[in-house]
């Protein structure tokens, strides 16, 4: 059985594509504060 339990912190994003951006997505709902790194020049990853 897996888990999940939050833990206290700043959470580190890899990536802005579709699966970044729904992590952000959903740190910013849970109020958890996160940084997102995204190493090319726009967001959406391969789906741009
Ligand atoms: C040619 C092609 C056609 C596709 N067509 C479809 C389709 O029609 N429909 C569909 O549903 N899916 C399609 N897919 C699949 C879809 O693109 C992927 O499933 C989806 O983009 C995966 O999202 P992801 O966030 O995991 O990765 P990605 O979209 O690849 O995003 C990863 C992001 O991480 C960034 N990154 C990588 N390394 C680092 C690093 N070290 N530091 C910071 N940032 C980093 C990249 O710049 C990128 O923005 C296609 C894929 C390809 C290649």
């Amino acid at each position: 059985m897996f888990e999940v339990r939050p833990k206290p912190g700043l959470v580190g994003i890899v990536g802005a594509g579709g699966a970044g951006l729904a992590a952000a997505q959903a740190m910013q709902a849970r109020g958890v504060p996160y940084v997102l790194w995204e190493t090319g020049s726009g967001l959406g990853g391969n789906s741009r």
